[in-house]
């Protein structure tokens, strides 16, 4: 047999639990004993109460009366560890998850769908309490209840309870070699349930769209095709699990065959001695029914672990650190003196074509401000992801301070660059929070931040607690971009890169939060813009035109205008 290694994931689940999971499962080992304790005991007590034996008949109704207290004990006992358990276990197992999808390289996530992920802490892992936390203890429950009235059994009469043991343990296995349909079935239930949860996402974000366009009866059919496929796909899941349960129903009915005939064909109730063998007879009903209930659930609960093993696999593997992007030995970045420089880069985002951008050439010299023009699709936003080290896979040299962006260590990278993007996300929180990003900030730097990016009448008037709401909705996209800005304003990194981050504000606002940005000494700036203004690009100290992946002009805004070529085309139309 195939010794399983337990996963990190997997780990989770008992560290610092070891406690609550041992008493948990020596509370279960103590409920299994005391109920078939009980069992031995009313035998006794019915034999005493047909010989009459008032004696032990009073000490038995003491007894008995203790017993039902420490039972009920027992099973608070019981309750109240595995509830604990439960609460570390599943709290460990998230943080752990949710601890590595962040360590994840920006890459590496962009491979990933994030619909994996928001499954895995949504069905999954109830499928995971259920079937794997709960369902392990189910199944120690059971297994103890089964041993302890297997032996009290073999005790009474060898002979039925051999007949037994082997008889439930036969059920058992056929219901677990059915049940490994189980696990298949459970794995394509959760990529159903990820392709649904990815397509909600999607039509919810697309809400406005949907409704302006009228397309509600179009997207709700596009919706039950995924829906109905994921029903049918659960429904055949069910009907596995509920197919496995019928091997245990079965059981049942063999054990109960089994012990009738047994008795009838060994004469047990029919002796000489009546008593005796009615108490017998009633031992071994009271035995049967404790060890019908594992023998229903072993088989199924066994599979259902089995399942959602699968689950937690597929979760471990979602997580775990791709070897390529495992930064390795990465070096520092300690400073950007050196300037930004690409040489020869060339540039795909798949592999085979490197045609995106193309044999770049270019220097960013320390403090200096650059612009980035060119059309849409021309290859701007490609060039500052880049140099943000989010694809690594580019061909030629791109370096930051003398030093290869592949190689470096991103955290050392981002302590130097920062972005404001075109797409702003803002978090379900206060406006400061969103700009310090829940770090602090000394309050100087923080209020300078704030006017740069023309904040302060906005916070002036709402407050800096205002809450943002679900990705910002409470602001309008002018708000939600100033406060991106100040956001990357206030860490005050050497090198700033910009990406069309101005297109979101009034055109006033927009010249006068670049009119700071270019204002500010000593940055490094390298400034995507599509607005052509005159006074600004005077004070760029080179704009660089990019015109379908290549540098096809680069220089001063006046030697540009003179050269009269594809820059001086481009100005007169934004002019006109
Ligand atoms: P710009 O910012 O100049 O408008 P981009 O750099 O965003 O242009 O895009 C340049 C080209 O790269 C476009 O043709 C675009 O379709 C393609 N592209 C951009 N992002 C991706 C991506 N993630 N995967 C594949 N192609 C992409
Ligand atoms: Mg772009």
């Amino acid at each position: 047999m195939k010794i399983r290694v337990k996963t990190e994931c997997e780990k989770q689940f008992l560290k610092n639990n070891k406690f609550n999971y041992s008493m948990t499962l020596l509370s279960l080992v103590i409920s299994a004993c005391m109920d078939v304790a009980l069992a031995i005991m009313l035998y006794f007590f019915f034999v005493a109460a047909t010989t009459g034996d008032n004696q032990t008949l009073f000490i038995g109704t003491i007894a008995g009366g203790v017993f039902c207290a420490l039972y009920v004990l027992c099973k608070i006992i019981k309750r109240s560890f595995m509830n604990k358990y439960l609460k570390t276990a599943l709290s460990q197992f998230k943080g752990y998850v949710f601890s590595k999808i962040l360590s994840k390289s920006i890459s590496e996530y962009r491979r990933e769908s994030s619909a994996k992920f928001i499954s895995a802490f949504s069905n999954d892992l109830n499928s995971i309490e259920l079937n794997y936390l709960v369902g392990s203890i189910d199944i120690m429950g059971s297994v103890f209840t089964f041993v302890a009235s297997g032996i009290a059994m073999l005790f009474f009469d060898w002979r039925i309870g051999l007949a037994m043991i082997v008889a439930a343990m036969v059920c058992s296995f056929l219901s677990m070699k059915y049940g490994r349909r189980l696990v298949k079935k459970e794995s394509k239930t959760a990529n159903e349930n990820m392709g649904f949860i990815d397509q909600v996402k999607d039509l919810l974000n697309g809400f406005i769209v949907i409704k302006s366009f009228r397309a509600e009866k179009e997207v709700l059919q596009i919706f039950n095709e995924r829906n109905v496929e994921l029903e049918s796909t659960k429904q055949s899941r069910r009907a596995t699990s509920e197919t496995v349960t019928i091997f245990g129903d079965l059981a049942g009915l063999l054990l109960n065959s089994i012990l009738f005939s047994a008795v009838f064909a060994l004469g047990i109730g029919f002796g000489d001695d009546a008593g005796t063998g009615a108490a017998l007879l009633m031992v071994f009903i009271q035995l049967l029914n404790y060890m019908l209930v594992p023998v229903r659930k072993i088989g199924s609960g066994i599979s259902n672990r089995r399942a959602a093993q699968a689950l937690i696999d597929r979760i471990s593997e979602a997580i775990e650190e791709d070897p390529t992007y495992v930064e390795t030995e990465k070096e520092e970045l300690t400073g950007v003196d050196g300037g930004i420089e690409f040489k020869n880069v060339n540039f795909g985002y798949e592999d085979d074509t490197k045609n995106i951008l193309k044999n770049i050439n270019i220097k960013f010299e320390k403090g200096k401000s650059y612009a980035i023009v060119g059309s849409s699709g021309s290859g701007k936003s490609t060039l500052l992801k880049l140099i943000l080290g989010h694809m690594p896979n580019y061909d030629g040299s791109i370096t930051i301070d003398g030093k290869e962006i592949k190689n470096l260590s991103l955290d050392s990278l981002y302590e130097h660059v920062s972005v404001i993007q075109q797409d702003v996300f803002l978090f379900d929180s206060t406006i400061q929070n969103n700009i310090t990003m829940f770090r602090d900030f000394d309050a100087d730097k923080l209020k300078s931040a704030i006017e740069r990016a023309g904040l302060s009448s906005l916070i002036a008037e709402k407050g800096d607690d205002y809450p943002c709401g679900e990705c910002g909705k409470h602001l309008s996209g002018g708000e939600k971009q100033r406060v991106s800005i100040a956001r990357c304003l206030v860490r005050e990194t050497p090198v700033l890169l910009m990406d069309e981050a101005t297109a979101a504000l009034d055109s006033e606002t927009a010249f006068s939060v670049t009119n700071e940005i270019l204002g500010i000494d000593g940055l490094t700036r390298i400034i995507v813009t599509h607005g052509l203004e005159e006074s600004l690009l005077l004070r760029y100290d080179e704009i660089i035109v990019i015109q379908g992946g290549r540098i096809v002009e680069q220089g001063h805004f006046n030697d540009l205008m003179e050269q009269k070529g594809y820059f001086y085309s481009l100005y007169n139309v934004f002019q006109s």
